[in-house]
């Protein structure tokens, strides 16, 4: 069975349309480099989100086959934590050449099960190719510290990886977060099980296709499915040492206490609100397109999507010319060509956007653009909503309280950039955050005073490169973030320290009597 069976089995062999698969075939798991057939009764069916065909069904996996996977990554780490650095990092280089041979094959399988563009789907498959190729460099990012601590004393420090661990993803970067977590948890010399998200599986499954082409020994990477219960199985296994969770706020907050109770590292990243503060002196042709690109991009399903516009002052004047630029933008299967944003994830999911939209029209706001009852002629089945922008909005209003997390632009109005910063910051969440200026000043004021974790200053979404780590703040993340995602916080996450102190004297010790103080290295 052929993990690729409904999404092309070569670089070049893969699907360009949304035409109905003729033989719908089950996603199939992966332990020791083989992909398996799950024995479960449970299975997740998954549709194309811009014609609701199905693709595949999901398997749930059993508690059997769980376990199995841990019994192999715990096996393969006996040898793997042992294997050398040059060796992995060896590994990690036809790893990054086999992405970059599959990068369209990849992205062909995200459009297929999420339903972004095919444009935007190889920026979610590059974005994880950049995190394994900065993984690269694991002998420098290993290196330990060492200091003459006195006359013939020396401390050294090690980073030891901590064994099986574990991440567990969300839909909306099929490829790019799994990314974050195989790279840097397996260069570490960690045996990793993965669970993608049960809606989207199908790069993951690719992903261990290269893995396993690549070189990584059996059981260095695992791929399992299911939801709930395999989440709850990931938590409650002691082989288990670490947890990366990307998510929602209900599943990550649950998934870092539980994980946290158990005695495991956790890092999450959870949801978000992006605000962007606009100001009269920007370049208003820049914002426009920057803000239109950053809300409406990807169906505005990215954690950190631009969704909530702070207009300073006159600005609020530009709304209608931010409308038309929105209006412009070409709603449709992901495969089409000039298609700008394809459909959101699911039937639900379209009917909770619309219920915000619906909400903020009761609240009293003003439906500058509406993007409900849109459907492109081809794909009358998809789950559409076109880009939608509400005005005149306020904090109290459900529509600003909650992550939309589809192609909705939220707009307040404030007189000054104090205020612009002051709503912002009574925001729970802080994941990303950007101001549009031409003043410098203006810019560092802002950048002083603001609580989000990235900001972007004439930049929309502010991503770090994975050089850097991704540092959302507040309730964007779980625990503080105190464990954030790639760069070198990344290594630190997926490696246990060691210092050894050493005596090494030649001299023989004269005294007799044994020393009982603290040493005072005077
Ligand atoms: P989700 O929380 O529904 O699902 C994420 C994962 O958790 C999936 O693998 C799912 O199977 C599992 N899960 C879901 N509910 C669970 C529960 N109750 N118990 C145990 N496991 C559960 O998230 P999603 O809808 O797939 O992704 C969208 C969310 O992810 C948005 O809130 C978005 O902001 C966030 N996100 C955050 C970042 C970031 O870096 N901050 C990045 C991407 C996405």
């Amino acid at each position: 069975l052929n993990a690729a069976s409904v999404l092309g089995t070569t670089a070049t062999d893969f699907p360009t349309t949304h035409d109905k698969i003729q033989e719908v075939k089950d996603t199939p798991y992966f332990i020791d480099n083989k992909f398996l057939t799950s024995s479960t009764t449970r299975f997740i069916d998954l549709h194309d989100p811009a014609t609701n065909n199905l693709v595949t069904r999901v398997p749930q996996n059993t508690e059997e086959e769980l376990k199995a996977a841990v019994a192999s990554a715990q096996k393969a780490f006996e040898t793997w934590r042992t294997t050398s650095v040059f060796h992995r990092q060896q590994i990690m280089f036809k790893f990054v050449a086999l992405i970059r041979e599959n990068w369209d094959r990849l992205a062909a399988s995200i459009t297929l099960e999420q339903g972004k563009t095919f444009a935007d789907a190889k920026g979610d498959v590059l974005r994880g190719l950049q995190v394994a190729e900065a993984a690269c460099a694991a002998p420098e990012l290993l290196k330990g510290e060492v200091l003459e601590v006195a006359k013939d004393m020396e401390t050294r420090t090690y980073r030891e990886p901590l064994g099986v661990v574990a991440a567990i993803c969300p839909f909306n970067f099929p490829a790019m977060i799994p990314l974050w977590c195989i790279p840097i948890a397996t260069v570490t010399g960690n045996t990793l099980i993965l669970k993608p998200s049960e809606r989207d599986p199908g790069a993951a499954m690719i992903l261990a296709e290269l893995a396993h082409k690549a070189g990584f020994p059996e059981g260095v990477v695992s791929v399992v499915h299911g939801a709930h219960d395999a989440v709850n199985f990931i938590l409650d296994e002691p082989a288990i040492k670490a947890v990366s969770f990307v998510g929602g706020n209900k599943a990550g907050e649950y998934i870092f206490s539980k994980g946290s109770a158990n005695g495991k590292r956790v890092q999450a990243n959870l949801g978000a609100k992006n605000h962007a503060a606009v100001l009269p002196d920007c370049n208003k042709n820049q914002f426009l397109n920057a803000v239109v690109g950053a809300a409406f991009g990807a169906a505005g399903q990215r954690c950190m999507a631009l969704s909530t516009l702070v207009l300073v002052g006159e600005t609020k004047e530009w709304l209608p010319e931010l409308a038309e630029r929105a209006k412009a933008l070409q709603v449709n299967g992901g495969f089409e060509d000039g298609a700008d944003l394809g459909p959101v994830i699911s039937p639900h999911s379209k009917q909770r956007i619309e219920s915000l939209i619906a909400s903020a029209e009761t609240e009293g706001a003003t439906i500058l653009l509406d993007g409900r009852g849109f459907k492109p002629a081809k794909y009358p089945d998809g789950n559409w909503v076109a880009p939608t922008i509400i005005a005149n909005v306020t904090p109290e209003m459900q529509c600003y309280k909650e992550e939309i997390f589809g192609p909705v632009l939220v707009c307040l109005n404030v007189d000054t950039l104090d205020e612009a910063i002051d709503l912002i910051n009574a925001n729970e969440y802080g994941n990303g955050v950007a101001i549009f200026t031409r003043s410098g000043p203006t810019a560092e004021t802002f950048r002083r005073r603001i609580e989000a974790g990235q900001v972007g200053i004439n930049v929309p979404i502010p991503v770090p490169l994975p050089m850097f780590s991704f540092t959302g703040n507040k309730r964007s993340v779980a625990g503080g973030g105190a464990s954030t995602f790639y760069g070198r916080p990344g290594i630190n996450f997926y490696t246990q320290q060691k210092t050894v102190t050493a005596l090494w004297s030649s001299a023989d010790a004269i005294s007799k009597k044994a020393d009982v103080a603290m040493p005072t290295h005077n």
